[in-house]
Formats: C-alpha cells, sequence, structure tokens
C-alpha cells in the first residue's frame, strides 16, 4: 500500500510507484530502498530526511540514475529530485537558479534564449547536481573551467532536515566541501550557478581509420600543445555497435574520434583545424559551427537508458607505450572489446588556474583524462569490465597518475577509489566537514567520506 506521512507520499515495496520510481537511467543500478519520495519540493526532500532519520534509514538520492555509487538498499529511504525543475535566469547577472531534477539540455534550451550557456558536459540528459558536485568537466572546460568552480550559492537540506542556504558568505566549509565532494554531506534542492555569453561554437569530430590509430594519436599528442584555452578538445577510440542506426561503413568496426569545440571565429576554429586536414585527409569532418543548444551532437553520448559501466584515471602522458596499451585494450586485446569506447580529454587551461584550495576538487595539475566506457546487461559482465579496465590502467604503468577524476567512476569502483580522487589534505578536510554536518553518514550512498 501507498503510504502517506504528512504531505509525503511514501512509495514501499510492493507499489505501482515504487517500481517506476527505484528505476535508474543506468540499467544495471538496482535500487531497493525501504522507501522512496518523489519530492516536488525542497520542503518534501526536508520531511524526507526527517522521517528517514525517525526510522534509522540512510538517505540516498537520485535525479537520473546516471552515476550511481551505492544503489540505495533496505537500510535507506530513496529522494527522487527529478520533479524539482524550476529554472530562472538573471540575464544582468549573467546566473541562473537551477532545480535539483534539471537535467542539462532543459537548462541550455532555456538559457540559450538570453544567449548564454551553463558549463554542461557531453550528455543532454546527465543531471545538473550530481555532475556540478562531482566537477563537471564539459567542452568549455579550458576556457571556462569546472561547473564546480561556477556554482554561486546552493540550497542544501542538511542531516537535520533543516533546508540551509550555502555559499562563501554562508556555511563556507559545506560550501567547500559541496563542491568536488558530492553528495555525502546533504540533499542539494536548486543552485545558483554562473552563466557564459556563448551562443556558438566551432565543433565536431574528424573521423579517422582504426589502421591510423598509432599516428593520430602521437599528433594529437603535438596538437593540444598548440591550442589555446578555447579548443577543450579529446580523443576517442571507438567501437561502434552492429546497430542499423550507425552508417554502413561504421557498423560493428573501429575508428578513431578527434573531437572538441572551439568557443571562438568561426575562420579561427577553422584554422586549428587545419593541421589535421594538411597531416592526413580524415574519412569524414564533421567540425561546423553548432549552436550551444546543438552540441550534444559532438559526444551524441546515447540518451535511452542502458546498461553501462564506467572506469577512468588521469594520465600523465601520451607516451607512445600509452598509446599502444590504449589502442590494444581499446580493441580488446585480439578478442570482443567489453569498452563501448576509451576517450582521452584534455584538460588543463582554466580549470588548472582556480586556486587550489578554492573547493574540494583536487588535481587540478592533471590535463589529460582517461574515461573507459561498456555496456554492462549483467553483474558478471560488469565485473569483467571492471577487471579488464584495471588490468588497463595497470598496463599504463608510468604514464597512468594514481589520482582519479570522480565524476568518471560509478558503482563499487566509485566506493573503492574515491579517496584517489582528492589530495591526502583534502581527503581529511572532509572527513572533518563530514563529522560536523553528517557524524552519523546519514548520505552514505554518495562519494565514501568517512566521519572523521
Ligand atoms: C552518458 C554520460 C555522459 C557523461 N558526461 C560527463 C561529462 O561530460 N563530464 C563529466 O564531468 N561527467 C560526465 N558524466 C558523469 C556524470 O557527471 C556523473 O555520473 C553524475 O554523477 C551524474 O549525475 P546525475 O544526477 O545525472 O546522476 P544520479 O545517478 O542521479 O546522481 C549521481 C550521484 O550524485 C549525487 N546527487 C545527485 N543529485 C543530488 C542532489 N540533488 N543532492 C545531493 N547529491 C546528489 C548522488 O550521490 C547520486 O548518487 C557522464 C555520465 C554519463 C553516464
Amino acid at each position: 500500500m501507498t503510504q502517506f506521512m504528512g504531505e509525503l507520499t511514501l512509495y514501499r515495496p510492493g507499489t505501482a510507484g515504487y517500481e517506476d520510481a527505484r528505476k535508474a537511467w543506468n540499467l544495471s543500478v538496482n535500487h531497493h530502498p525501504a522507501w522512496i519520495v518523489v519530492a516536488q519540493t525542497a520542503h518534501d526532500v526536508s520531511e524526507a530526511v526527517r522521517a528517514a532519520a525517525a526510522e534509522g534509514l540512510g538517505v540516498a538520492v537520485q535525479s537520473t540514475g546516471h552515476g550511481t555509487i551505492r544503489p540505495a538498499d533496505e537500510g535507506a529511504a530513496l529522494i527522487i529530485t527529478s520533479a524539482l525543475k524550476d529554472i530562472t535566469v538573471d540575464p544582468e547577472l549573467q546566473r541562473a537558479w537551477v532545480g535539483a531534477g534539471l537535467k542539462w539540455g532543459e537548462v541550455v534550451a532555456h538559457t540559450q534564449n538570453y544567449g548564454l550557456t551553463p558549463l554542461f558536459g557531453s550528455s543532454p540528459t546527465v543531471g545538473v547536481v550530481g555532475y556540478t558536485l562531482g566537477g563537471g568537466m564539459g567542452w568549455f572546460g579550458r576556457k571556462y573551467g569546472l561547473a564546480t568552480d561556477s556554482v554561486v550559492r546552493l540550497e542544501v537540506v542538511d542531516a537535520q532536515g533543516d533546508i540551509l542556504s550555502v555559499s562563501a558568505d554562508e556555511y563556507p566549509d559545506l560550501f567547500w566541501a559541496l563542491r568536488g565532494g558530492g553528495g555525502a554531506f546533504g540533499v542539494v534542492t536548486g543552485m545558483e550557478i554562473q552563466l557564459y555569453p556563448v551562443q556558438t561554437v566551432y565543433g565536431g569530430n574528424l573521423l579517422y581509420p582504426i589502421e591510423m590509430a598509432a599516428d593520430v594519436y602521437r599528433f594529437y599528442r603535438e596538437w593540444i600543445k598548440t591550442l589555446p584555452d578555447e579548443f577543450t578538445s579529446s580523443i576517442v577510440l571507438m567501437n561502434f555497435p552492429p546497430l542499423p542506426q550507425v552508417p554502413e561503413f561504421l557498423r560493428g568496426k573501429s575508428a578513431l574520434m578527434v573531437r572538441g569545440a572551439y568557443v571562438g571565429a568561426e575562420e579561427q576554429g577553422v584554422a586549428y583545424i587545419q593541421p589535421w586536414l594538411e597531416w592526413r585527409a580524415p574519412m569524414a569532418n564533421m567540425f561546423q559551427t553548432l549552436p550551444v543548444s546543438e552540441m550534444r551532437a559532438i559526444s551524441n553520448d546515447p540518451v535511452d537508458p542502458m546498461p553501462s559501466a564506467t572506469n577512468g584515471t588521469y594520465l600523465r602522458e601520451l607516451s607512445d607505450d600509452a598509446i599502444d596499451t590504449i589502442i590494444r585494450y581499446g580493441l580488446g586485446q585480439g578478442g570482443q572489446p567489453p569498452l563501448v569506447f576509451a576517450e582521452v580529454r584534455h584538460m588543463g587551461g582554466a580549470i588548472s588556474r582556480v586556486s587550489a584550495d578554492a573547493n574540494a576538487y583536487s588535481h587540478r595539475d592533471e590535463t589529460l583524462n582517461l574515461v573507459m566506457i561498456g555496456v554492462a546487461p549483467t553483474p558478471e559482465a560488469g565485473q569483467f569490465f571492471q577487471q579488464y579496465t584495471a588490468k588497463f590502467m595497470q598496463e599504463l604503468g608510468a604514464a597512468r597518475s594514481e589520482a582519479v577524476y570522480a565524476n568518471f567512476l560509478d558503482g563499487e569502483e566509485a566506493q573503492r577509489r574515491i579517496r584517489a580522487a582528492y589530495t591526502a589534505a583534502k581527503f581529511e578536510r572532509l572527513t572533518a566537514i563530514k563529522a560536523q554536518y553528517d557524524p552519523q553518514n546519514r548520505f552514505g550512498y554518495a562519494f565514501q567520506i568517512p566521519v572523521k
């Protein structure tokens, strides 16, 4: 039976609402909480946190289910934030207030009416808050920094169920921790973010045959040294699925894609791509002027729910040995590759110029970020993916950094390796702030920050 508690509707196991609400975008995630609330307001979130505390339950939070760290079990209440869709834009201050249920595509569609853009990522269906609390690295990264660095204020429900306004002036320690430290300190119900005056970019992909992979990586390694901060790029080894919607010449095949976005005049963007065209003609050059609202075409991430698996690491360098390892593992070592793609993103620029103490996000000096994505329709496939990518990373040897980007981990891997997302000093500070704001680890389904 659906249960009502005050103004809240709790979905317990066995109700139709429960089955619908516990679904995640990542179909390999299986939430099974004691009950679920689909919050309509910050007040609902507050009530739900208090109700969970009264029953001795932990609190798990989901907006879209793109980045579940620890699925909600019977010891947790699951708060769904997806209905918190309020959005307002202040064109004078170039800021937006965005509710925690919004996805980036929805925010961009709105802010573009003002000629402004937020710092979104590759996928339009990723949620604004999960992305931002983990860092938030997108195609404007080198020009304007991480999404987390552009947060002005957060509305947060704390472990007592109190609704706090959190900013540089109010609860500054909590403000510091949430930006990079994720959802371990409270439930964010909305945030005020800085926007930027960009309406178009010169962006897209160059497609090269897989036989040229080693040369393409080496050319990329030199090319990015010539780029200004206005150009954020990546290089992707893609294993195209044998599906009818994939063009026939790529169906079931592998290829190299050099992708990115230049913030500036088209002629200048063309000039930055020109060295590639002069070096070797690509199979396709899909770079073009794109409205910001069409930038989803650059990565063309899957929108429909799928059973995905993620792993990642920063790279110190794209050495010849690292290139060889990426190609071998990317292609499956002679067998069926468990990776859909392996992408190396170029960071640095504005990301590395923010003061190291600004917030919990660490490792601003890392400039190359490897992310590996697979499809995991069964738990065994998920385990195989993790073992395979662990071996892949091990074989990267000295080219691999010990550090990791929190947003490119999920599931058990995120629970195991989250410490590596922070410097030792920042992790220590996070545990102290955790002890202050969530001493009973109510929010223990987010990044695993222990109570000091
Ligand atoms: C297809 C795809 C593309 C991606 N592209 C990028 C990219 O370009 N750049 C990048 O940096 N990352 C990227 N990511 C990673 C993504 O940013 C993280 O997985 C992020 O956590 C997703 O947030 P979500 O709210 O959509 O997911 P959810 O699974 O709903 O949330 C993930 C976690 O975030 C926390 N959280 C979410 N909402 C709240 C809240 N309101 N209050 C407190 N905690 C909350 C919770 O701990 C939750 O478990 C991508 C992921 C996918 C699957």
